[in-house]
């Protein structure tokens, strides 16, 4: 495999024109090549029929020099160490984008976890943390959800750390349950800073919500609460998907019942409209995937997974912009086609950082002892997003480029100036 076959090759071809830009040093370049640390563990897990299966999991520092590691672990069957690399740079490029005192990481463990019980999967996250609990810590690396986990999950692994620690160490994972001390506004951040992003993007094009349609590739927990917030705030929802396929409708989608839909019965397929009488009346058709991308919207929402737009089907895509809610939806090759068509993306590192930004109020609330209210939380998200969203914005207004490229300016330039300030021999 070619080093632009890997996602990781393929994330960091896009830094080449930036380090030149940024005029920075070749230090930079080379420390910022490879991750700091990178762990493959194996965890045994006793199935409920007594046999044992042993699952391979990773967790990746990538770079720490603006504070201690950060990011999210996900349990799905395609996960690779490249997949989790690749991962943790983009949470180095985020964390710093969004001024937070964090590097990146990111973990992962190989397996589909719609096919184990819940004590299953309560042993295998149990199981995680003893195998990486060496290098995790509030001061050096805080784990989070991400893809397939969720608070329940966090709650167990925060739970076998603070066994092993022989204390409570609330601070060494976010995304908690609120009992645990999860912070309020975290499990809808990540959707909600996405909205953030858009609206004051749309604000400075002068367009209004109720002027846009909106279609949304994935419906897990960043894409419900984003379709939810950003219908309350009037854009029109045309079309959600999951993995077996999407919905359209013209006249616009309410993603609540469907949600309520989708959690009964685990597809949207056969969705609650269309097992009504309803389906008729309210116009809603099925779709694949595919078709889902090449419609023409005003937004076209990327919330599933890495790599969904490439060389192949970037030319189907007709929407005005892209927002990414996933981490890496589009490939460089592809995004590249995207900026010479004119089409506007608002780049993962920026428009999904929401989530990691709540992520950083628990922690801070974890240290300090003193816990905020929800709507405290979402006016300091909201501050945060429009602080530093307008920051990249004027960047790309001012240097003409894309705002993914100012966005990687604005990280990389923050991660650049810390390893100068930390002297040469580190
Ligand atoms: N998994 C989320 C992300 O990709 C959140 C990470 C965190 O809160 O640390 O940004």
């Amino acid at each position: 495999m070619t080093d632009m076959e890997t996602t990781l090759g393929d994330a960091q071809s896009r830094l080449k024109t930036i380090y030149d830009d940024l005029d920075a040093d070749e230090d930079v370049r080379q420390r910022l090549a490879q991750p700091r640390l990178s762990i493959r563990v194996s965890i045994p897990v006793r199935m409920d029929d007594g046999s044992l299966r042993v699952f391979q999991g990773w967790r990746v520092q990538y770079d720490d020099t603006r504070g201690p590691t950060k990011g999210g672990i996900r349990f799905h069957s395609d996960v690779d160490e490249d997949d989790v690399t690749a991962l943790s740079f983009w949470m180095a490029i985020k964390c710093s984008v969004l001024g937070l005192p964090f590097g990146g990481a990111k973990g992962g463990v190989c397996v589909d976890p719609k096919q184990l019980s819940r004590l299953e999967l309560e042993r295998l996250s149990r199981g995680y943390i003893r195998a990486i609990h060496d290098i995790i810590g509030p001061d050096r690396d805080i784990p989070a959800p991400d893809v397939n986990t969720n608070p329940t999950v966090m709650g167990w692994m925060t739970d076998e750390y603070d066994q092993i620690a022989r204390r409570q160490v609330p601070a060494v994972i976010t995304g908690k349950p609120l009992g645990l001390g999860g912070s309020e506004g975290r499990v809808a951040a990540t959707g909600r800073g996405a909205l953030q992003v858009l609206n004051l993007w749309a604000e400075r094009q002068g367009k209004t919500p109720q002027d846009m349609t909106v279609a949304v590739q994935g419906f897990g927990n960043a894409a419900y609460h984003f379709a939810r917030l950003a219908r309350q705030d009037g854009y029109r929802i045309v079309a959600l998907s999951d993995s077996k396929g999407a919905i359209l409708s013209r006249d616009g989608l309410d993603p609540d019942p469907i949600h309520e839909h989708k959690h009964a019965t685990r597809e949207l397929k056969g969705m609650v409209y269309c097992e009504s009488s309803l389906c008729e009346e309210s116009g809603v058709e099925h779709m694949s995937n595919e078709d889902l991308l090449a419609l023409d919207v005003d937004v076209l929402v990327l919330a599933a997974m890495e790599n969904q737009i490439d060389e192949n089907n970037v030319d189907r895509v007709r929407a005005d912009s892209l927002l990414e809610i996933a981490n890496g939806p589009v490939t460089s090759a592809a995004d590249a086609r995207l900026e010479e068509r004119g089409v506007t993306v608002l780049p993962d590192v920026l428009a999904n950082a929401g989530g990691v930004v709540v992520s950083y109020f628990e922690w801070v609330q974890n240290r300090t002892g003193d816990y905020w209210s929800a709507d405290e939380v979402e006016a300091r998200l909201v501050e945060r997003m429009d602080r530093e969203a307008t920051r990249c914005f004027d960047l790309a207004e001012d240097k003409r480029v894309s705002l993914r490229t100012a966005a990687y300016r604005q990280g990389l330039g923050r991660i650049a100036e810390a390893m100068a300030q930390r002297g040469t021999y580190r």
